[in-house]
């Protein structure tokens, strides 16, 4: 039995057995852990309201030989991502990226990377961004800290660096220039590309400051979930509800 104490970000929990919760949490020198919380759903728990989707806490857990679930033996509240709730869009773009992070995140091994970008997205909806601009930057980055994300600087055939406009093609699975691209590639609008590159090189609180235009990070979200779905084979689960939620 080896007993650790980290930072992490709950990502899910699932009601277990009568007084039970099973967690999954998001670490960043573990990975994703999966753990059991005894007598969280009881009415005199010692979790208290820490384990709530998105919650940032100190855990302590003791992992067990030959079994992948761990056993959670304490959790400190940092950070409740309740004030976010009350606002439909941003607790929706919440639920939206668990989901993502889950999808994209491995077991076992460091995330240190992803764990920041739910961290710092996870804020920016607690400090009132637009959910749209902050799930944009999650999106992008996701793939690209997944790298699936073709590059945005060379062509994805002969690899001669790319100019504007961009091109995107389909078949390719990524930009191409000029002479790579066929007559159907897909002209991508100058501001959707310095938006791109924007999000690439700026943290999410200025992307969430910014002033890049609500059609322009439909035209973004739409390119990040052809890669998405291309590398899933599906799409994820809250995808629709967020959609809906976003135009509205
Ligand atoms: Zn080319």
């Amino acid at each position: 039995m080896r007993p650790q104490r980290t930072e992490a970000i709950i990502l899910h929990t699932f009601p277990a057995r009568e007084r039970d919760k099973l967690v999954v949490f998001l670490t960043p020198d573990h990975g994703k852990v999966k753990g059991y919380a005894y007598g969280a759903r009881s009415m005199r728990t010692r979790f208290g309201a820490s384990l709530e989707p998105l919650a940032k806490v100190r855990i302590g857990y003791v992992e067990r030989e030959n079994d992948e679930v761990v056993r959670i033996e304490s959790v400190d509240l940092i950070r409740s991502l309740f004030p976010a709730q009350q606002n439909l869009a941003a607790s929706v773009a919440a639920s939206y990226l668990a989901e993502t992070v889950d999808t994209f995140a491995q077991s076992g091994d460091p995330a240190e990377l992803i764990y920041r970008l739910l961290d710092r997205t996870t804020e920016a909806l607690l400090a009132g961004a637009s959910p749209l601009h902050v799930v944009a930057y999650a999106e992008v980055w996701t793939l690209r800290l997944a790298g699936i994300l073709p590059s945005l600087r060379n062509c994805n055939v002969c690899d001669e660096p790319l100019g504007r406009p961009l091109r995107f093609d389909a078949h390719a699975h990524g930009f191409v220039c000029p002479n790579c691209a066929p007559v159907d590639a897909q002209v991508i609008a100058n501001d959707v590309a310095a938006a791109l590159d924007a999000i690439m090189r700026t943290p999410v609180g200025e992307i969430a400051a910014s002033e890049i235009a609500a059609d322009v990070l439909f035209e973004v979200r739409s390119l990040a979930a052809f890669f998405r779905r291309n590398f899933l084979g599906h799409e994820l689960k809250s995808y629709e509800i967020l959609s809906g939620v976003l135009r509205a």
